[in-house]
């Protein structure tokens, strides 16, 4: 038993175009390069294999997720438009979310490799898993693409975890910088999911995420956000999982946790504003790991969403791989020492604030 791991060649062949940042090109704009392009993802992998870690991972192979299973969350109507960009010259399906040539495809394979990993964890083929996947899928709504997200991978595959292996309760904790819309939208009304996200407050989408938004029906009180002010470091990362994250796994006790994991609440981040490093990613996967270990025999799947300074995310990348695997490497992360003084990496009376606000969201959570 170990650490799974997936990843394919052809989830860098997803081509986002000649965009400048996340700007579609004309005239002010000169052409460029999408701030989500391969590089990050290939660099990622690259140093887990330069490390020596990646040899040491049970390789898990992806496989397509079928029409059903995407259909599980999404509409036929936002599958068809997709297929149909991807047949032919690309395009934008939905908001802010280039596709190209094939990329329906590697889109239903990035689907498909978290179902896979879900699969392997779920079987004990492994202890816990790192799908590192791509297009990401945390913002992709029932009915559209968004944020770069074409297919909503960790819905799918929790949707796959329920329907076919008959779980009854599992956990997201997203700590993508940006807000979880996309998998708060696909558990909405259902308690199921207790989804959390913590994020960077209003950052995108754009006026989405706060602490009102708790889920309705026989959902409500399973949807947590936990907003922190820009800036945040480790020490409010670190602060929101003690006190408010943990507690609520702990109440929901869930059968599987799946962590949508994304890197640019690392300091450097062009798209995000927070000053996460290595070894807080390290923090917070070896608190996630524990509760895991205490209430679902460490059932752990993590999935790969944003993360955009290519030469920072593979050391944010190979921190949590080692985490999960438990096998320290000799690398060092040259980024460490530049980050870790960084001014406001402790908890901030401001940012306390904004963690006893969330921390109010543990009444809603009813035990199931
Ligand atoms: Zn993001």
């Amino acid at each position: 038993m170990n650490t799974g791991f997936v990843n394919h060649e052809i989830y860098l062949w997803h081509n986002t175009g000649n965009y400048a940042s996340i700007m579609p090109y004309g005239n002010p704009v000169q052409p460029g390069e999408h701030v989500e392009n391969p590089e990050t993802k290939r660099r990622f992998r690259n140093l887990l294999e330069v490390s020596g870690l990646l040899s040491q991972l049970r390789d898990i192979e992806a496989r397509a997720a079928t029409e059903q299973e995407i259909l599980r969350f999404h509409t036929q109507e936002h599958l068809d438009r997709v297929k149909q960009l991807s047949a032919n010259e690309g395009g934008d399906a939905g908001f802010f979310s280039p596709i190209g040539r094939g990329s329906y495809e590697i889109a239903a394979l990035s689907a498909g490799g978290v179902i896979s990993a879900v699969d392997a964890v779920i079987e004990q083929k492994v202890n816990n898993a790192y799908a590192l996947v791509r297009p990401p899928g945390h913002h992709a709504l029932a009915d559209t693409a968004m944020g770069f997200c074409s297919f909503g991978n960790a819905v799918i595959a929790g949707l796959h975890a329920m329907e076919v292996h008959g779980l009854e309760r599992i956990a997201y904790v997203d700590w993508d910088v940006h807000h979880g819309n996309g998998t708060q939208s696909g558990f909405w009304e259902d308690p199921r999911a207790l989804t959390i996200s913590i994020h960077q407050d209003r950052c995108f989408p754009l006026d989405s995420g706060s602490l009102s938004e708790i889920g309705a029906g026989a959902g409500e009180g399973f949807n947590m956000n936990i907003p922190l002010p820009p800036g945040s470091g480790v020490g409010a990362y670190e602060a929101a999982f003690d006190r408010v994250v943990i507690p609520a796994l702990l109440a929901y006790q869930p059968q599987l946790i799946i962590v949508p994991c994304g890197f640019d609440a690392g300091a450097h981040d062009p798209l995000g504003r927070m000053q996460m490093h290595s070894e807080g990613y390290r923090s917070l996967t070896k608190k996630i790991m524990a509760v895991a270990d205490s209430v679902c025999d460490g059932r752990l799947v993590l999935c790969h969403e944003g993360g955009y300074n290519p030469a920072t995310v593979p050391f944010f990348g190979l921190a949590v791989v080692e985490q999960l695997s438990g096998i320290k490497t000799e690398v060092v992360d040259p980024f460490y020492e530049v980050m870790v003084a960084l001014g406001g990496q402790e908890l901030q009376s401001h940012q306390n604030i904004a963690i006893e606000e969330a921390e109010a969201l543990l009444a809603n959570l009813k035990k199931r």
